[in-house]
């Protein structure tokens, strides 16, 4: 019998449930302690389980992500009023700029939320490693060392 902890030992949640708790800006861990110590602004660790957060690198990604979400939100609905309607000018400037920046805003935690928590469901940059030294410390827990 071997003595390394098999990979099913580890407890493993659904990728959309990771993805869902993202998407929610809760730990992608636990699903209950929260991600974002401000608007985007990740936390060092889970307040609930103490997950190390601090190894994301989202950089610019949920940015792009936003903009090319919003842009084929909006730019179909512009076409679309325009070529129905034809409204003024300034009917457009009352309308999309206001929607280009609610959508904006409102997406951006959720997308980077999502992103981190991709980034921890793969095990990049530095969340591999914690996730093995938090399987190795529940096998010595639970086997003995
Ligand atoms: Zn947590």
């Amino acid at each position: 019998m071997s003595s390394e902890p098999m990979s099913s030992e580890v407890a493993t949640t659904p990728f959309a449930v990771d993805l869902f708790r993202g998407l929610s800006g809760r730990c992608p861990c636990c699903g209950s302690g929260r991600m974002f110590r401000a608007f985007l602004k990740v936390s060092d660790n889970c307040s609930a389980c103490g997950e190390e957060l601090h190894h994301h690198r989202a950089d610019d990604f949920p940015a792009y992500c936003v903009i090319f979400i919003v842009g084929h939100l909006i730019v179909p609905l512009v076409l679309s009023v325009e070529t129905n309607f034809a409204p003024s000018y300034w009917v457009h400037l009352a309308i999309w700029p206001p929607a280009i920046l609610a959508l904006s805003l409102g997406l951006l935690q959720p997308v980077k939320g999502a992103i981190v928590a991709l980034q921890w469901r793969l095990g990049m940059h530095g969340f591999a490693d914690a996730k093995r030294a938090r399987a190795d410390n529940a096998y010595v827990v639970t086997h003995g060392a």
